[in-house]
């Protein structure tokens, strides 16, 4: 099966999951994560017609995306990786949404360069709401406060939530802890759900999953 094949797998699965949930479809966003994939391998994506991507390094990404995104007008492009405070300049060059502002200082960062390129970017705070130690993420406890400080500090707009839950847990309790740190602190998006739960995250209503292997194969 190609990966087109298998993108327009994964769109109607989400589909039946939304109306199972009682969602409209059109509501959730599916993010096509195309790390480790060259841009052969991302082109008959995009001939496709699809134009939102995951990419979660970099570097990685400044090597393929910028010709992808001059040759398919409309590219919408998320990091969904770990962002260093020296990578800040050419992520927000290059990226559209930026779904890993996970402490305070890549907040302060990414609101001094967006101001400074007259660029905004739509931001995502990752959530561990496993509280992994080797995970990065604002703990749940701390969620408000730091929200609070993007906006009344920072002055930024906080578009969403992400989470990656515990490989080895059921995921359903993690996407429904996100779903009410989100609620409690009036955001309206939720960037939850994988190859292996997307249908889960649309039930507790991720409004965009982030979807690699089932696309594009396994890395
Ligand atoms: C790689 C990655 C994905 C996609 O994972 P698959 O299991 O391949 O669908 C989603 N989110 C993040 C943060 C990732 O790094």
């Amino acid at each position: 099966m190609s990966a087109v094949d298998r993108l327009n797998e994964v769109k109607g699965r989400i589909a039946e999951a939304a109306r199972d949930a009682g969602r409209a479809p059109g509501d959730i966003e599916l993010i096509a994560v195309s790390k480790t994939f060259d841009a052969d391998a991302i082109r008959p994506v995009l001939e496709e017609g699809h134009r939102v991507f995951g990419e979660n390094r970099v570097q990685e990404a400044q090597g393929k995306w910028p010709d992808l995104k001059d040759e398919f007008p409309g590219v919408e492009l998320h990091l969904i990786g770990p962002l260093q405070s020296n990578k800040t300049k050419e992520a927000v060059a290059l990226f559209d949404a930026i779904q890993t502002v996970d402490r305070e200082k890549i907040a302060r960062t990414l609101a001094t360069e967006m101001k400074k390129q007259g660029k905004t970017i739509r931001l995502y705070v990752e959530v561990n709401t496993g509280m992994e130690p080797q995970k990065a993420g604002i703990a749940p406890d701390d969620c408000a406060s730091f929200l609070a400080m993007c906006r009344a500090e920072l002055g930024l707009t906080i578009e969403g939530l992400m989470c990656i839950p515990p490989f080895d847990e059921n995921p359903g309790p993690h996407f429904a802890l996100l779903r009410k740190l989100a609620e409690e602190n009036g955001i309206a998006k939720l960037s939850m759900g994988m190859s292996g739960d997307f249908e889960t995250a649309v039930a507790f209503g991720a409004t965009s999953v982030r979807v690699g292997t089932a696309i594009f194969g396994a890395r």
